[in-house]
């Protein structure tokens, strides 16, 4: 199948990225042909104040895929601003969208309602499922990742589709059907949603130094005050980071240990430690492998494939919509 997913260029990506996104892009990247962009006009639909730089952010983005394992020979890496055709595909598809199904999105009316520090009441911000629309057409997507909160999204894609093609009696496009990832989701180590503004998350390019230091810090179980209270891994943290790291071996050491109050708290921190490090040092390494240079190759290189792709779907989007003329291959 012919994938399409992206992620906004907002900062370092986080171990919630690693488990939320990146690990399936890494398995989807073994059996189908990949397309992973930086959503920078995405950034922008909410972020159009912050003054981010998204050149460079757009960069360090693409260098965490790669420390992570995304693989440029399986995938095909780009901007998303650097593909003309997107913003292209994008004013026609906006002619075509009724204002009503933008409106009625849940997703829509849940983010304005959270993110009332910003002001988000912009035509981008309205219309960015009909990006996110052609960001997937554009290539022919087969399939997309989401998560359970973008299925709105993904519908509005499949209704774009059926209206551009009953509307120029063409069948141009696939409708795309939608990868539902159980996304586990991982709490920052205060307990909220982890996220680089609050400081509590552990980011892929932290050294083991800074991961032990904030792991040190977590909150645990707040009834297991000594360590010879037993206590409830169920209500501790750092036992959600074992589910979401360690083996099974680990994770029941954890839970004999704890309830039977034979092992501390720190000691249970360490093994959590060692979990996450098997994650984090390959990535060191691979990061450390990895230029300015090389990147920009890498880039260059995923942008002639989109490109290519791109323009070839806009010559017969546009012979449909200028010249009333079907061309499908
Ligand atoms: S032993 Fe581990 S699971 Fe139990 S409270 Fe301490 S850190 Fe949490």
């Amino acid at each position: 199948m012919r994938i399409v997913s992206g992620m906004r260029p907002t900062g370092k990506l986080h171990l919630g990225h690693y488990l939320g996104v990146l690990k399936n892009w890494i398995e989807l990247q073994k059996e189908h042909e990949c397309y992973f962009f930086v959503a920078d006009w995405h950034a922008l639909s909410t972020s159009y104040e912050e003054k981010l730089n998204l050149k460079k952010l757009s960069r360090e983005l693409i260098k965490d895929w790669l420390a992570a394992g995304v693989d440029p020979k399986k995938s095909i890496l780009f901007i998303q601003s650097h593909i003309k055709e997107h913003a292209e595909l994008y004013v026609l598809l906006n002619m075509i969208t009724p204002l009503g199904w933008l409106e009625r999105n849940p997703t829509y009316k849940d983010q304005l309602s959270q993110m009332k520090h910003k002001d988000i009441h912009t035509a981008g911000f309205l219309t960015y499922p009909v990006l996110q629309a052609a960001d997937i057409i554009l290539y022919d997507a087969e399939a997309v990742p989401i998560g359970e909160d973008q299925r709105p999204h993904l519908e509005i894609t499949r209704e774009i589709v059926r209206r551009f093609h009953h509307l120029f009696s063409c069948e141009l496009f696939k409708e795309p059907k939608e990868l539902l990832s159980p996304t586990p989701k991982l709490l920052g180590l205060d307990g909220r949603k982890m996220s680089k503004s609050y400081g509590n998350a552990i980011f892929l390019s932290d050294s083991s130094e800074e991961v032990w230091q904030k792991l040190r810090g977590a909150k645990t179980d707040p009834q297991r005050v000594r360590k010879s209270d037993p206590g409830n891994p169920e209500v501790c943290l750092i036992y959600d980071y074992h589910k979401a790291f360690s083996d099974e071996e680990t994770i029941q050491k954890v839970v004999e240990g704890c309830t039977s109050a034979s092992i501390g708290c720190v000691e249970c921190k360490k093994w959590c430690m060692a979990s996450i490090e098997k994650v984090l040092e390959p990535m060191r390494e691979r990061r450390a492998a990895i230029d300015d240079e090389a990147v920009e190759e890498i880039i260059a290189s995923g942008e002639r494939k989109a490109k290519e792709a791109a323009s070839k779907k806009m010559n017969q989007v546009n012979k449909a919509v200028f010249e009333i003329s079907c061309e499908v291959e």
